[in-house]
């Protein structure tokens, strides 16, 4: 999933979650002045959508100034996934909850047994043979 565009609801929230601080220059300003930096892929193709569907590593919370600067440099994607790296667990676990986001455990898709599947219908047929009479 992408956070982005985030609603007015959301944004918010974040702004109260993070307390007003900037994750960059770590000062604290009103709301106003803070702004979700979409974090940008290393080949910079945003059109590509984000590098992970988990919306805590979708984006910086970051001052206007911060986020000016940013894109000025520009601040490479290693950088800014170590900014993200720094919050703390019980943050993170906030953010998810905002986005309503569940981390799963991987399960590889169209997983079935082709053996019970066989076995399945072998015992029905039998089961016809033996209404059957036979
Ligand atoms: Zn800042
Ligand atoms: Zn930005």
């Amino acid at each position: 999933m992408s956070i982005f565009p985030a609603s007015k609801e959301e944004t918010d929230e974040l702004k109260d979650l993070f307390q007003g601080i900037c994750e960059w220059c770590d000062r604290e300003y009103p709301s106003s002045s803070l702004v979700l930096h979409f974090i940008v892929r290393d080949d910079g193709n945003e059109q590509a959508g984000p590098q992970s569907p988990d919306p805590q590593k979708q984006f910086l919370l970051l001052c206007s100034a911060c986020h000016t600067d940013l894109h000025k440099i520009p601040l490479p994607y290693h950088l800014q996934k170590d900014l993200m790296r720094a919050r703390p667990q019980a943050l993170r676990k906030a953010i998810r909850e905002i986005f309503g986001y569940k981390l799963a455990p991987y399960e590889p898709p169209g997983d079935f047994d082709l053996a019970e599947i066989y076995e399945e219908c072998f015992s029905l047929r039998s089961l016809d043979l033996f209404r059957a009479g036979g």
